[in-house]
């Protein structure tokens, strides 16, 4: 028996129709606040995410799948969004399109973690980017966007933590203090530390292995070297999600794992007792010279990304899915030969006007078509045989009221159009 690759899921039945209906609700949602959606190949050539993301990060270090294709390239199935959005931007030169451009996406990213409750090697992520404007009231709209995905799922108990990580010369300074205070300690740090110390200091603020070393505890804060705009900004970013009502943290030790945020930062966290507490569902920040990185323009973006499969544990949790079991309208019962014919091109009419329609394919017992039935949860059986056939008409059962009656076989599209409604 083959099995699939650690870390990965099959969906089949209800698990994929959570999945499907949960994308048609965030669609819903995110289109109303001028979102347009943008497929990007599944791999892309492997420097679109060593530049973005950069070399010391978790994600270019240890966790990309990347291989040689037959041509000599070197490929990487995508471990995010945000780096492909913004190659297809540039690429594509859609800021030509207009001043702000805004881009949601679905779909499977790969990272080699080690597989555990809410963290797989293939997952499914939503997000978003926009690009074009440098602005508190942006940055506060993607972030009342995230909360209103939230709200139209129905989740609860879910906390916004937020920080920011200045602009560039508050990062520089920052980077400066942060050198100088682990710089001290190096020693107790792990070796991946060690090796960020020089090249990108707050990466190691994110360190999964050094996280209860109490040099990261007690590191500086970005609140003493932001710089009197950047603390501005965030001030203001916070008023007007006051203003919204939306309640928030302030986390000073968050700061993201990727290299190309800039300013404000955020992450949703579930806040509860059980195994999924804690998990973060959506994060994301504001990229300020990620553009201009891939030698684009100087054009700002800022976006975030859900955990799909995260948001389906929750929502389970939570009781929050319909019921999503689709019940059979039809189903077609036949005895002989013919009547399968016949079973056949009906079940194709009646498809055609819109019911579900279904058939057993190789049986003319009773007992087997029924299992069927029942299988589908169908609403109406329609039985088949040879006196039906020889008086053109249909017996029609009524699988709750067990009620049947024969029809012409002229009339039961209007009898089904009349009774399944
Ligand atoms: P990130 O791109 O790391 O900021 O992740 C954004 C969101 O994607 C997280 O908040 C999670 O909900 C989800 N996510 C990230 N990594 C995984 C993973 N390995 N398995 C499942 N979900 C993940």
């Amino acid at each position: 028996m083959y099995r699939k690759v650690k870390g990965t899921q099959d969906f089949f039945g209800i698990e994929a129709k959570k999945l499907r209906h949960l994308e048609g609700i965030i669609r819903a949602v995110i289109e109303k606040f001028g979102y347009e959606e943008i497929i990007t190949p599944i791999f892309e050539n492997t420097e679109v995410f060593v530049r973005s993301s950069g070399e010391e990060s978790d994600i270019v270090s240890k966790e990309m799948y990347t291989f040689d294709d037959k041509g000599g390239r070197s490929l990487t199935l995508r471990p995010e969004g945000t780096a492909p959005v913004v190659r297809a931007f540039l690429e594509n030169k859609l800021y030509a399109r207009r001043a702000l451009n805004k881009y949601y996406y679905f779909g499977p990213m790969f990272r080699y973690e080690r597989p555990q409750a809410g963290r797989y090697r293939e997952f499914n992520q939503f997000g978003i980017e926009a690009f074009g404007a440098s602005s508190p009231y942006l940055d506060a709209d993607v972030i009342i966007s995230a909360a209103e995905i939230f709200k139209a799922l129905g989740i609860e108990n879910i906390k916004l933590k937020i920080n920011t990580i200045g602009d560039f010369a508050s990062r520089a300074a920052y980077s400066a203090l942060l050198k100088e205070h682990f710089g001290k300690g190096i020693s107790s740090l792990c070796d991946d530390c060690a090796r960020r110390l020089d090249r990108n200091p707050l990466r190691i603020l994110d360190c999964k292995i050094d996280r209860d070393n109490p040099l990261l505890k007690n590191a500086p804060k970005i609140e003493a070297v932001l710089s009197a705009e950047a603390k501005a900004y965030f001030q203001k970013v916070l008023k007007i999600l006051d203003a919204s009502g939306i309640s928030y943290e302030v986390d000073p030790n968050l700061v993201r794992g990727l290299d190309y945020y800039t300013d404000t930062v955020f992450e949703f966290i579930l806040e509860s007792d059980d195994e999924l507490g804690g998990l973060a569902v959506c994060a994301g920040g504001k990229y300020s010279d990620l553009v201009r990185s891939f030698n684009g323009p100087d054009i700002p973006g800022i976006g975030y990304a859900f955990g799909i499969e995260r948001i389906i544990a929750i929502m389970d949790k939570q009781n929050l899915f319909p019921d999503l079991a689709s019940r059979a309208d039809i189903v077609l019962i036949s005895l002989d030969e013919e009547a399968k014919e016949k079973a056949l091109l009906l079940a194709r009419a009646l498809r055609g006007a819109g019911f579900y329609a279904e058939l057993d394919y190789q049986n003319f017992n009773l007992k087997p078509q029924f299992r069927l039935s029942e299988q589908v949860d169908a609403k109406f059986l329609v039985i088949i045989g040879e006196e039906e056939l020889k008086n053109k008409q249909l017996a029609v059962k009524n699988a709750l009221t067990k009620e049947q009656e024969l029809i012409p076989e002229t009339k039961i599209l209007e009898y089904f159009k009349e009774n399944l409604k």
